[in-house]
């Protein structure tokens, strides 16, 4: 049981005094004070133990302080603490084998985060392709660099808008609610056909890459069905246009298997991950190309890179994380819980007329929250919130569930590491919450 910090108030006020938090007005931040975690679990400076049940943004999925990764840490940083981006290390070395070996491309481009990774398979896309436009979807997240946050489809694009040039955005697989009110039969067939006519109107000898993630994530966890992956990647390939995966957030084992792509048997040309590459010890991500988009850059020039790129100690970092992945098999352990997470889930959407639906896929799941699930009125408005939305959250953080809600979802994502009790505390958290605004 972790003690309360001496002064932990005037922390806060110091961290608020001096500096700038991310993505918020700062008079509206209420920021916990972390002290430090385990497991599943993370401590504030009240003295008070956290269940993480979105895993820091869901990225720490080996869960909090696991011993392995910081030894590996620890150890790099007595060997070798820097290596600029142009030096051979081992570690470079080692991680790249694997990172081909795991998803069945060839080399990588190690980043410091998500964004960078998306910001430079844009630009190597265009690079390799010698076009200019990037298809993305509404409903996607890509980060908050300049050229990542424009190529994202939800409002927090917004403000950099008109952003880069070249981005042409088409509808989502989100099966719940098909854009223009069809029926979900319909849009299986519709999302692909209506993606054909984009690349038609746009000028497919335009269309450098389509960019998607792998599942999308911050947007309503929207799970393709089986179809939608081999006939996107057919149709990409039939106009020679790459198909770019981000797996920053669906990747490393969140779904069970390295890349939630693998789930449909198509292999993209090139894949962007982060966060559960080193579950979050380190920053670092990767842009992961395939053999072709790797030859050529032999001879083209290779636009890109920064002081840190490759930063040895982030690369032991993510090998260590990798093992424990295998090791402990974490991902045999996540579709264990996920089955769990699911039954618990479909019994919640049964049981509860504000649980519109679920989706779920290993431990990344979300629930959707409606007025009435017979006209599917979001409990919540898109891009905003609402009294019972802010109850919902005010109660689960009253019991110490550190959850992620946005507009009228409500995400389920542990560290992968999260035990069935530690599952079903969290869970029957969220029931209590569900049964205030029910
Ligand atoms: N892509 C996806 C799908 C994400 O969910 C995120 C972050 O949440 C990013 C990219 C950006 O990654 P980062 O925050 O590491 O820059």
């Amino acid at each position: 049981m972790p003690e309360a910090h001496p002064d932990s108030k005037q922390t806060i006020q110091d961290n608020r005094d001096y500096t700038l938090f991310s993505w918020s007005a700062q008079a509206q931040t209420n920021p916990i004070h972390m002290v430090g975690g385990q497991g599943s679990h993370f401590f504030d400076g009240d003295g008070h133990t956290w269940l993480d049940f979105s895993s820091q943004l869901i990225n720490i999925n080996v869960g909090h302080q696991h011993p392995k990764v910081l030894q590996a840490i620890k150890d790099q940083v007595d060997t070798m603490c820097f290596a600029g981006p142009s030096f051979a290390t081992d570690v470079r070395a080692e991680l790249g084998r694997k990172l081909a070996e795991v998803t069945g491309l060839a080399k990588s481009f190690f980043t410091l985060g998500g964004s960078e990774a998306n910001e430079n398979a844009i630009k190597m896309a265009k690079l390799y392709t010698g076009r200019d436009k990037i298809i993305t979807r509404y409903r996607s997240y890509h980060g908050a660099t300049m050229g990542s946050m424009s190529a994202s489809g939800d409002p927090r694009r917004w403000p950099v808008e008109p952003g880069i040039p070249g981005i042409v955005r088409v509808f989502d697989p989100y099966m719940y609610r098909p854009p223009m009110g069809g029926s979900a039969e319909a849009w299986e067939d519709g999302c692909i056909t209506h993606i054909e006519e984009v690349i038609q109107m746009e000028g497919p000898h335009t269309i450098a890459a389509m960019l998607v993630e792998g599942i999308t994530g911050s947007n309503g966890l929207l799970i393709p069905p089986d179809s939608y992956y081999p006939r996107l990647r057919a149709l990409l390939d039939k106009y020679d246009i790459l198909m770019i995966d981000d797996e920053v957030m669906s990747g490393f084992g969140r779904t069970g298997k390295w890349l939630a792509t693998q789930h449909y048997g198509v292999t993209p040309d090139i894949v962007t991950c982060a966060k559960g590459l080193t579950s979050g010890y380190m920053p670092l991500g990767a842009v992961i190309v395939n053999q072709k988009i790797a030859d050529h850059f032999e001879n083209h020039f290779l636009a890109g890179g920064l002081t840190y790129s490759g930063h040895p100690v982030s690369l032991a970092a993510a090998i260590a994380n990798l093992k424990v992945y295998e090791e402990e098999r974490l991902f045999e352990h996540t579709l264990e819980m996920g089955r769990h997470l699911g039954q618990r889930l479909e019994a919640m959407k049964a049981k509860y007329a504000c649980v519109g639906d679920v989706r779920y896929i290993g431990l990344f799941s979300v629930l959707e929250l409606v007025r009435d699930k017979a006209t599917k009125e979001p409990l919540a408005p898109f891009n905003g919130t609402s009294p019972e939305m802010a109850r919902l959250a005010a109660h689960i953080k009253s019991r110490f569930v550190y959850a992620y809600s946005r507009f009228n979802f409500l995400w389920v994502c542990p560290p992968l590491v999260v035990t069935k009790e530690e599952l079903d505390h969290g869970l029957d958290v969220y029931e209590e919450a569900l049964a205030l605004v029910d």
